[in-house]
């Protein structure tokens, strides 16, 4: 029984066009698979727009949330009005989308009463998850109107996670019983479930939601648990790239990966995948595939776990923006990683991770990075708090934070490649580097520089990988 798991993403959901393509990709594919479970992310933009709503909520700003409702409410009926569907489905569409905003609106509405406010809640996450709810309704409907038996499901019924709110971790085990409970029976009935990405609930049925990106941990979890054969991830670019083909327009596209390699692109800032959807994947040998809708044909880029020899060049380069911490200090780091995630925490409600430190007799350095979402108001923000954090507790000694760029080569091997890291290194000429670190996973070597010196690093070490081909 060969299940096929497929994720659309919310560029291949968000117009008629795109809509067009997933419902052509889900009548080909069905002919090719026993089955098939889709996962759907909320039209592109709509879960920036939640969270902003969310955050006017909790600052009781009731005018604020119901202008972004208002125009959330437009943007889908309008969707669905361009639709070719029949007039009773049409309207029975509109009236789920009216009853789930409206809902929504009320929650906002307690969550403006309240005076306790709490940054990350249940409350919060049943908020932001609506944009999903939303979207899967109308992929669903798309189905039946084409003689396929699409159903919509809120995967707050089928994927359990703990209660970390907004950024929730699946339990597997839990998840698994319930999908053989709802989601598998339908399966065997024909049915394909349009399951919402992101979202979640806890045990009790509270709701979550796993990170930003999180549909794509969605697809990779009840691939696990449905013991699918693969899992592709619909997008509007190529599949996975040399680099972000918007800082350089000549990146290339790339056939295929390891596990390895992918993950490490993914947490060191390559925005395409969810940094935790791959160890599932790779734990239970499920390819992957990245695919643009627009070219259905077209292999796109191939994960899957490689013989070492196969893979052994330097695959991306990815440019993520940190803070570094260097200070005249040579005690233990957790204070002072305490403090940094502290600091972070206040200013972007996230947690943080230090990803390169290093110490010398007298000296520290440390370097993180916050998310690549936050923008450089919010950066100098968190540099300015850090700063005030470090001067009250007092580190008794000078330090300096400075707003860096990481540029990190992935590749597979890339510890027993030293000509590699000698060529890496060259190119950048007479850059400054500030720290450089080779990834414990040995896929991975991270490159230190200014922030002003980032995009050029960057430029000339992409240019050392393709003129290597
Ligand atoms: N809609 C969510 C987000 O924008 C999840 C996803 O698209 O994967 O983060
Ligand atoms: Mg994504």
């Amino acid at each position: 029984m060969a299940i096929l798991v497929m994720k659309f993403g919310g560029a291949s959901v968000g117009s008629t066009t795109a809509l067009t393509q997933v419902l052509s990709i889900v009548l080909q594919e069905h002919e090719h698979w026993d089955h098939l479970l889709l996962v759907v992310s909320a039209l592109d933009g709509v879960t920036d727009a939640l969270i902003e709503a969310a955050q006017l909520a909790q600052l009781s700003n009731r005018r604020g949330y119901r202008r972004i409702v208002a125009t959330l409410r437009t943007r889908h009926l309008a969707l669905v009005e361009q639709l070719p569907l029949g007039t009773n489905e049409r309207q029975a569409l509109q009236a789920d989308i009216d009853r789930l905003l409206f809902d929504m609106l009320g929650v906002c509405q307690d969550l403006a009463n309240r005076p306790a406010r709490e940054p990350k809640s249940a409350a919060f996450d049943e908020i932001i998850g609506v944009g999903e709810r939303l979207s899967a309704r109308i992929v669903a409907t798309l189905l039946r109107q084409n003689h396929l038996r699409g159903v919509a499901i809120d995967a707050t019924d089928v994927l359990v996670t703990d209660a970390d709110y907004g950024h929730a971790h699946p339990n597997l085990e839990l998840t698994r019983v319930r999908m053989n409970q709802h989601l598998m029976p339908m399966l065997s009935r024909d049915i394909i479930p349009v399951v919402t990405g992101f979202i979640g609930a806890t045990e009790t049925g509270r709701p979550t939601t796993l990170g930003r990106g999180g549909s794509d941990y969605t697809a990779s979890i009840l691939a696990v648990c449905a013991d699918a054969k693969e899992v592709w991830m619909w997008t509007d670019v190529d599949g996975i790239m040399t680099t972000d083909p918007q800082e350089i327009p000549d990146a290339q596209n790339i056939d295929e990966l390891s596990y390895e390699e992918v993950a490490e692109l993914a947490y060191f800032g390559a925005r395409i995948l969810h940094a935790r959807m791959i160890g599932p994947l790779r734990e239970h040998q499920i390819n992957l595939r990245v695919k643009n809708i627009f070219k259905p044909r077209d292999p796109g880029t191939l994960v899957h776990a490689m013989p070492p020899d196969q893979s052994r060049t330097i695959k991306a380069v990815t440019i993520i923006q940190g803070l570094s911490l260097t200070a005249e200090y040579n005690g233990p780091l957790v204070k002072i990683t305490a403090l940094i995630d502290q600091a972070l925490h206040t200013t972007t409600g996230n947690h943080t991770e230090v990803m390169i430190s290093a110490q010398s007799s007298l000296r520290t350095f440390l370097c993180f990075i916050i998310p690549t979402t936050i923008g450089p108001e919010a950066l100098r923000a968190t540099q300015n708090n850090l700063d005030r954090c470090l001067q009250e507790v007092g580190l008794h000694t000078t330090w300096s934070v400075e707003p860096v760029s990481v540029i990190t080569v992935v590749g597979a091997d890339l510890a027993r490649l030293s000509g590699d890291t000698a060529r890496i290194l060259d190119a950048l000429g007479d850059l400054n580097v500030l720290a450089l670190s080779e990834g414990p996973s040995g896929h991975n070597l991270s490159i230190v520089v200014t922030i002003g010196d980032g995009e050029i690093a960057l430029g000339k070490i992409h240019s050392a990988i393709l003129n290597n081909d």
